[in-house]
C-alpha cells in the first residue's frame, strides 16, 4: 500500500508528510485524531533482503526488545500495529530534525553535549541484562528534541549480547561509515565498545565535516590506516576523547560511562566559567581587572572609609 498525505491511517492518524526514510520504512508525522498528538509512524512500506525477515517480523522484534526500557535520551517505540497489511511503530514525533544535515556544523558545546547525551543512552543500554549494543549509531539515527536533548532512535538491528542471549542474531549489519574494525571480522559479535566507536566516528564526522576512514569506515584499520587528526579551532580535551573512542582496538576505547562523565565534566566546567564571566561583566571595569585578593584588599578599603566618613559625620554633628 502507498501512503498519502491527508489521508486517515489505521482509522486514527491523519498522515500529514514524510520525515525521512529507512531501508524499508517511510517516517511520517501523524495527527493523532484520538489524543490530538503529533506522532511520527514508521511504516515497513517495502521488504529488506538485507534483514532476511519482512517488515513484519522486525518491527514486532524490535518493538519487543524495546518495549521494558525507558530513558530520557532513548527515542522509543510506544506502541506495534499492522494497519491495512502496513506494519507500523508509533512514535513519539521529535520536533527537531536528524543529526545528519550538522555535518560539518558542530559547535564545540554542542558535540560535548552530544557525547554526554548520546553516551548517557549507551551506557543504559550496555547495563541491561543482558546487555544491548545499538549497533547503529550514526548521524540519521540521532535526533535533537526541541529541548535541545539529543536522543537516539532506531533499535531496528540493536542486539543483545552476552552468554544469555546466544539466541540472537550474529548477522553483522550497520553503516560501515560507523561501524568499528571489530565488526567487519566474520563471525564476530558486536561489543559494547563497538557502539562507542560508532559515537566517535559520528561526532567527529558532525565537527569536520568527514567521516574518520571514509564511507568504507573502520574495515580500514585493518588495512593500517591511521585516522587523520582533527584540524579546527576545538580544544585539546574534546579531539582526545573523540580520538579515544576511536581507536583500534576495543579496549583501548573508554566506556560509554566513561565519555558521559567526561562530556558532563566539560559541560560543568563550561557553564561555571561562564558564571564567572557574566559575574565579571557586571563588576566596574577598574575591578574586573583585579585579582581575587586585590578584591578583597579594595573592598576593606572601602569599608574602612565609610566607617571613617561615618565617624567624621558623628563628629561633625
Ligand atoms: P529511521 O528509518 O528510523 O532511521 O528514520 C528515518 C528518518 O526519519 C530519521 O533520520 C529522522 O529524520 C526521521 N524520524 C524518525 N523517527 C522520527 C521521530 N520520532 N520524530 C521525528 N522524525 C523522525
Amino acid at each position: 500500500m502507498k501512503l498519502k498525505g491527508d489521508t486517515v491511517f489505521g482509522g486514527r492518524y491523519r498522515l500529514k508528510h514524510i520525515l525521512g526514510k529507512g531501508g524499508f520504512s517511510e517516517v511520517w508525522l501523524a495527527h493523532d485524531m484520538q489524543t490530538g498528538l503529533a506522532m511520527a509512524i514508521k511504516a515497513g512500506v517495502g521488504t529488506s533482503g538485507e534483514l532476511e525477515m519482512n517488515p513484519a517480523k522486525a518491527f514486532a522484534s524490535e518493538y519487543a526488545l524495546t518495549f521494558n526500557l525507558r530513558h530520557e535520551h532513548l527515542l522509543l517505540p510506544v506502541f506495534f500495529e499492522v494497519y491495512h497489511d502496513v506494519p507500523c511503530l508509533i512514535l513519539p514525533y521529535c520536533e527537531g530534525r536528524s543529526a545528519g544535515r550538522l555535518a560539518g556544523k558542530l559547535s564545540e558545546q554542542e558535540a560535548w553535549k552530544m557525547l554526554r547525551d548520546i553516551a548517557s543512552a549507551l551506557d543504559y543500554l550496555h547495563n541491561q541484562s543482558p546487555p544491548l549494543v545499538h549497533c547503529d549509531v550514526k548521524p540519521g539515527n540521532i535526533l535533537a528534541g526541541s529541548d535541545g536533548k539529543y536522543l537516539l532512535a532506531d533499535f531496528g538491528i540493536c542486539q543483545k549480547i552476552g552468554p544469555s542471549a546466544s539466541g540472537a542474531s550474529r548477522k553483522q549489519l550497520g553503516t560501515p561509515a560507523y561501524m568499528s574494525p571489530e565488526r567487519f571480522v566474520r563471525g564476530s559479535t558486536p561489543v559494547k565498545a563497538s557502539d562507542v566507536f560508532s559515537l566517535g566516528a559520528t561526532v567527529y564526522e558532525l565537527i569536520s565535516g568527514s567521516s574518520p576512514f571514509g564511507q568504507k569506515g573502520g574495515i580500514r584499520l585493518h588495512k593500517g590506516a591511521k585516522l587523520l587528526p582533527l584540524e579546527g579551532d576545538f580544544s585539546a580535551g574534546l579531539k582526545k576523547l573523540i580520538e579515544r573512542c576511536l581507536s583500534k582496538d576495543a579496549w583501548d576505547r573508554p566506556s560509554a560511562a566513561e565519555v558521559k562523565s567526561i562530556a558532563t565534566d566539560n559541560l560543568a566546567d563550561k557553564s561555571s566559567s561562564s558564571k564567572a564571566i557574566r559575574l565579571r561583566l557586571h563588576l566596574p571595569s577598574f575591578l574586573s581587572r583585579l585579582d581575587d585578593n586585590q578584591r578583597i584588599l579594595a573592598a576593606w578599603a572601602a569599608f574602612a572609609f565609610l566607617c571613617i566618613a561615618i565617624i567624621a559625620c558623628i563628629a561633625l554633628i
